[in-house]
């Protein structure tokens, strides 16, 4: 199980989130619309959704169905 990124940080994108990360497995280049979660290293301390603005991230069991395609989207993300 890991934290996942949604919808919400698109737009927003500020990386209160990259800061507080202990392990540093949130990543996203310029050019990514969103920050994503590398699923391999997060260990799922919760820090990152607590200083989200936007409510974008969720343990991957409490992701909104609305955003369940997220969870494939930050994982596919490290696979490059
Ligand atoms: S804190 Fe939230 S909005 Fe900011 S980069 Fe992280 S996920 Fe996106
Ligand atoms: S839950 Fe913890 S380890 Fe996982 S991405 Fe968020 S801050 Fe990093």
């Amino acid at each position: 199980m890991a934290y996942v990124i949604a919808e919400p940080c698109i737009g927003t994108k500020d990386k209160s989130c990259v800061d507080v990360c202990p392990v540093d497995c949130i990543h996203g280049g310029e050019n990514d619309e969103q920050m994503f979660i590398n699923p391999d290293d997060c260990i799922n301390c919760g820090a990152c959704e607590a200083v989200c603005p936007v409510t974008a991230i969720f343990e991957e069991s409490m992701l909104p169905a609305e955003w369940e395609s997220y969870l494939d989207k930050n994982r596919v993300y490290f696979e490059n």
